[in-house]
């Protein structure tokens, strides 16, 4: 492969092969994406096929000029993305090593205790790479071939930034399959002596960071669920997709009399009754394991009542083709959450999923109160926490939406 001008100005070893744009396409880029789609590549320059999955290269556009340095995965419709602008750095342990600095610095500004989203991929300049920290313990998932080169550069790079006790990768997420990578849970560094906790507000949770959902526990809800206590005060609450409880015993602690936690999760709802347990809650929290459509509705038939309903369900809509199937589940479990409300009960209701939008999620809440002859009134909107930033470029990366409501008599 030629050597481009910008290349020949770098040591040999940042001198990576070039990826050439076709012209016009560096114009997303210069605006801030860090991606390249397989389509916009100059292949007659620089042919996909010339590249290992995971290859490091130098992004440059039709005038020769570069814009950075990056990764390619030639079997992947995403096939490159820019990891750092400018080619003064290659990527390597010091570059993570410096970008984690930078992620960390933001994270203990926000936080005062180490339990948070330490990486969150594109908005952190580390695309493909997601961290969360659970004290001394670090999840980490990679979802790109490129990062996976680079996995015990990003081991390393952790050990000198955060010195944990343990690194387990969680590279069991089914995107990357798309990168044709394979699917693993397990410990990279170090040793799990103990149950692995995360604490928030006060209370602690023990979460199972290798058999448990995503990187184990959803620090992204966690502003959101700072914002329950004032709603609910002596509550008979109800908190739907629960997971490990986050939303239910935060509910609790913050004064609820009785709260329900509903999770299709044998081992979330085991894991729900010892941590009620542990934070001396267990006299007003209960767990159910059962489908949520299927419980919502037996609640209904029985006449049950609650005051405060919270839906956090996985993500109803995971590919765009997915829409229309996805907005009737959001529909649903909304309009069944408000036949079962109190009177002037309160509804907290969100979506992670990035193809419905927050638009679409209001109107799927207000036709299911329209149905009902019900009238909702949104107190607060709700988004994923600061240690999930967005990226302004990058659409994807504002995925977390939500309502707080009331719904009274119309
Ligand atoms: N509310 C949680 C996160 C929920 S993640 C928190 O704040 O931490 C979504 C949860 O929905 C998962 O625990 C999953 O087990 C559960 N789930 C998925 N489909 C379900 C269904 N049909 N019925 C009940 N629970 C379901």
């Amino acid at each position: 492969m030629r050597l481009c001008r910008a290349q020949q100005a770098m040591s040999d070893e940042t001198a990576y092969p070039a990826l050439y744009l076709k012209r016009g396409e560096d114009t997303r880029l210069r605006a801030g994406h860090l991606w390249v789609f397989s389509n916009e590549v100059d292949v007659k320059r620089s042919p996909l096929t010339g590249f290992e999955p995971g290859a490091a290269c130098v992004i440059v556009d039709a005038h020769d000029k570069p814009l950075g340095v990056g990764y390619v995965n030639p079997n992947s419709l995403i096939c490159a993305r820019l990891v750092n602008r400018g080619i003064a750095h290659a990527i390597d342990r010091s570059l993570i090593v410096h970008k984690l600095n930078v992620a960390l610095a933001l994270r203990e500004r926000l936080y005062a205790e180490p339990y948070y989203r330490l990486v969150f991929g594109e908005s952190d300049g580390l695309p493909g790479l997601t961290v969360d920290r659970f004290g001394d313990v670090i999840a980490a998932q990679i979802t790109t071939a490129g990062m996976e080169r680079m996995k015990d550069d990003i081991a390393a790079a952790l050990v000198k930034v955060i010195k944990p006790a343990a690194i387990v990768w969680k590279n069991d997420s089914g995107i990357r399959t798309l990168e044709q990578l394979p699917s693993y849970a397990d410990i990279g560094y170090g040793e799990l002596n103990a149950p692995v906790i995360t604490r928030e507000a006060g209370l602690e949770f023990e979460v199972d960071i290798i058999g448990g959902q995503k990187t184990g526990w959803f620090y992204d809800q966690r502003a959101n669920r700072d914002l329950l206590a004032p709603l609910v005060r002596d509550a008979r609450v109800l908190d739907v997709f629960s997971y490990l409880g986050g939303w239910g015993l935060r509910a609790a602690a913050a004064g609820a009399r009785e709260v329900t936690c509903v999770d299709a999760s044998a081992s979330a709802v085991e894991a729900i009754k010892r941590n009620a347990a542990r934070n001396g809650l267990a006299d007003r929290v209960s767990a159910v394991k059962a489908d949520a459509f299927e419980h919502l509705k037996a609640l209904r038939e029985a006449r049950e009542r609650y005051d405060v309903v919270i839906l956090d369900p996985p993500a109803f809509v995971k590919r765009k083709k997915d829409f229309s199937e996805g907005r009737l589940a959001y529909r649903r479990v909304n309009e069944m959450a408000m036949q079962i409300l109190a009177k002037d009960g309160i509804l907290i209701t969100c979506s992670c999923s990035y193809h419905m939008s927050r638009t679409a999620l209001l109107d799927a809440i207000q036709q299911g109160a329209r149905h009902l002859d019900r009238h909702v009134q949104v107190l607060a909107q709700l988004q994923q926490a600061p240690d999930h930033p967005m990226h302004p470029a990058i659409p994807e990366t504002d995925y977390l939406k939500g309502y707080i409501c009331r719904v009274v008599a119309a």
